[in-house]
C-alpha cells in the first residue's frame, strides 16, 4: 500500500521540499512525501512544479484516488526511486489559506446569529462562497455579518489545528453546528481546526496561524439558491502590514 505523508497537515506553510518518486501512473506520479494539497473540502488542489534530474516538470493538478494523492505532471516525468524536489504556487495556496480561514470565521458567525449550519462551500483565490442551509438571513443582516467577522479577524486569534477522538467532537462544536453523521464511522481521530477560544470545526484543510493575516472581509453578494438554501460570497483586502 502506497502511503503519501501529508507535510501541510503539519505545516501549511511549507512551500517546497525533497521528496521521492514511489509510483508513476500515466502522466502522474505518487510521492513519498508531499506539500501539494489535494483538491477536497471545496479547497482547490495546489499547483506547482517538480525539480528532477530529467528537468522541470509543472505540477497541474492534485488529486485524490483513495488512499493514493496523483501529482498530474506537464513535462518531463521522473522514474520510481528518482529524487524530486517540490515547490509550490506560494501566492496561489495562500490566497486559499486566507479565504479557508475566513470561510470558518463567516460559517461560525453566521451560526451563532441565524442558526444556519454551512451546507457546503468552494474557496477561490479572488472570492469565495458558502452555502447555508436551512437559512432566512436576509440582504440587510450581510453588514452586520461582516462587522462581526472583521471583529474576529482583528483580534488576530491564533489558528490551532488539534487531533481528537471523534467522541469529542460534539462537544467541543456546540450541539448542532454540524451535522456529524456525515463524518464516516470509520474516521476515529478528528482534525479539528480552532479559532482561538471562537470557533472549533473538523477540516483537513489549510489555514493560516492567525486571523490578522486575513485583512479586511467583504461580504458582497447573498443568492437564494431555493429550498431554504441561502449562498453568500466574500472576498478579503489583504492586511496592509508595514
Ligand atoms: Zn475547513
Amino acid at each position: 500500500m502506497v502511503k503519501t505523508e501529508l507535510l501541510f497537515i503539519q505545516d501549511s506553510y511549507l512551500r517546497e521540499a525533497a521528496t521521492t518518486v514511489v509510483q508513476v501512473i500515466d502522466n502522474a506520479v505518487v510521492l513519498a512525501e508531499t506539500i501539494f494539497y489535494p483538491e477536497g473540502g471545496g479547497q482547490p488542489s495546489d499547483t506547482g512544479r517538480l525539480d528532477t534530474a530529467k528537468g522541470t516538470a509543472m505540477v497541474i493538478q492534485v488529486s485524490k484516488q483513495g488512499n493514493r494523492i496523483l501529482h498530474h505532471l506537464e513535462g518531463p516525468l521522473p522514474a520510481v526511486g528518482d529524487e524530486v524536489f517540490m515547490k509550490l504556487d506560494w501566492d496561489r495556496r495562500y490566497a486559499y489559506m486566507r479565504m479557508h480561514t475566513a470561510q470558518h470565521i463567516v460559517s461560525r458567525v453566521v451560526y451563532d446569529k441565524y442558526k444556519a449550519q454551512t451546507a457546503g462551500n468552494q474557496i477561490r483565490d479572488e472570492y469565495s462562497h458558502i452555502d447555508f442551509a436551512p437559512a432566512t438571513f436576509q440582504s440587510s443582516d450581510l453588514p452586520g455579518i461582516e462587522n462581526t467577522a472583521n471583529e474576529i479577524i482583528e483580534q488576530d486569534l491564533p489558528v490551532i489545528i488539534e487531533i481528537i477522538p471523534r467522541e469529542e467532537l460534539a462537544e467541543r462544536m456546540g450541539p448542532d453546528r454540524s451535522d456529524l453523521t456525515k463524518l464516516p464511522s470509520s474516521v476515529k481521530q478528528v482534525r479539528l481546526v480552532r479559532v482561538g477560544e471562537y470557533d472549533a470545526y473538523p477540516c483537513a484543510g489549510t489555514h493560516v496561524n492567525a486571523t490578522g493575516e486575513l485583512g479586511k472581509l467583504h461580504i458582497t453578494k447573498r443568492k437564494s439558491k431555493g429550498k431554504g438554501t441561502i449562498r453568500i460570497t466574500y472576498e478579503l483586502d489583504k492586511p496592509d502590514k508595514g
